[in-house]
């Protein structure tokens, strides 16, 4: 059994100080990575940018030359948020290649599971718009990649990012060969992502939504993957499983408002696991997007990681949060009642 990464050697030239999506993020997760002792049992796959022909298998050409071009720019900005400096072209290709080579290593089996470590993160680039930090939508560029090298014909595609993954729900609406499914915060950036956003024609059911109240945490997400995300997934048998795995709706994360503890993050990766082993002979990809508070950040991702490992959980260095959690229980009966997958 081997866990895979991947990891973006050309992350550090897409930087911007003052910003929270910098370069620090991933050097804590590098940092904790080293001083936890788990470098060695991974193994890291080596990484080559994604090719044009694998971008244009999601995004409009339009939105790659518009990404090239600002390798000829000090800096451009796509709205208030989006930065670029002269190498985020670069980086951001080999950031969606990151995600390209985990999904190699677990469809052809020489790794077991992966996590793609890479930045910049890729769930809220659209065909054809970069935004909320994003230029190429790097898992669905991944899942692209899954059908058309690997003969895949049905993923599910699972976001526990604080903000809803809008590109990955564009990219895929009208499709009924992904099951997207996000929890989020709700009202929070970017706005989408309701329970009546459930798909179009093809597509229409296998797009998921679970809007969530302010300080949901542990036990919020353990009943919601319990009785709402893990039968969504039974009942769509995929063949593989793709992770927007974004840390952000930890309770000490800057941006979200969401109580989610460093052990929530190993419960829901633990379910998922269970799911893959379920219906995937285990192959499971997760992919970075958010997480901005450091700590929390490179405690998720280890936490992550040794379930992949099938590690034992360590002590939560942050512990839980000291907020009171809302009830989910009528969120959760509307979503049963209403959705058309159940
Ligand atoms: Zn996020």
């Amino acid at each position: 059994m081997t866990t895979a990464i991947t990891l973006n050697p050309l992350h550090e030239a897409h930087d911007e100080a003052t910003h929270v999506e910098r370069k620090t993020r991933l050097q804590a997760i590098e940092a904790a990575l080293d001083t936890s002792g788990l470098r060695p049992e991974l193994s890291t796959l080596p990484v080559i940018p994604a090719t044009s022909a694998q971008l244009l298998a999601v995004h409009e050409q339009r939105l790659i030359d518009t990404i090239h071009w600002t390798a000829s720019q000090d800096d451009v900005w796509f709205g208030m948020d989006t930065y670029t400096t002269r190498h985020t072209w670069e980086a951001a290709r080999m950031s969606a290649g990151a995600a390209i080579a985990a999904v190699d290593a677990v469809a052809t089996g020489r790794a077991h599971n992966a996590f793609a470590l890479s930045r910049p993160p890729g769930h809220h680039a659209t065909p054809s718009q970069p935004m909320g930090f994003c230029f190429f939508n790097n898992i669905a560029v991944a899942a692209r990649h899954a059908f058309m090298h690997h003969g895949i014909a049905r993923l599910a595609i699972i976001d526990f990012d604080v903000h809803h993954g809008n590109g990955t729900q564009d990219c895929f609406y009208d499709d009924s060969t992904v099951l997207f499914c996000s929890s989020h915060a709700s009202p929070l950036y970017p706005g989408t992502g309701s329970e009546h956003e459930v798909g179009l024609e093809d597509g229409y059911g296998t797009t998921l939504n679970i809007p969530l109240p302010y300080r949901t945490g542990d036990m919020g997400f353990s009943m919601l993957y319990d009785q709402v995300i893990m039968p969504a997934v039974r009942r769509y048998r995929p063949e593989m499983i793709l992770v927007s795995a974004g840390y952000d709706a930890h309770w000490d994360d800057p941006l979200g408002p969401l109580s989610l503890s460093i052990s929530g993050y190993t419960a829901i990766t633990q379910r998922l696991v269970a799911l893959a082993n379920e219906l995937c002979n285990g192959k499971i990809v997760m992919i970075l997007e958010g997480g901005y508070s450091l700590p929390a950040l490179s405690g998720g991702v280890l936490a992550s990681l040794r379930v992949l490992l099938g590690q034992a959980p360590a002590p939560d260095p942050l512990g839980p949060a000291d907020t009171a959690e809302p009830d989910l229980t009528t969120v959760i009966r509307r979503i049963l009642d209403r959705h058309p997958i159940f």
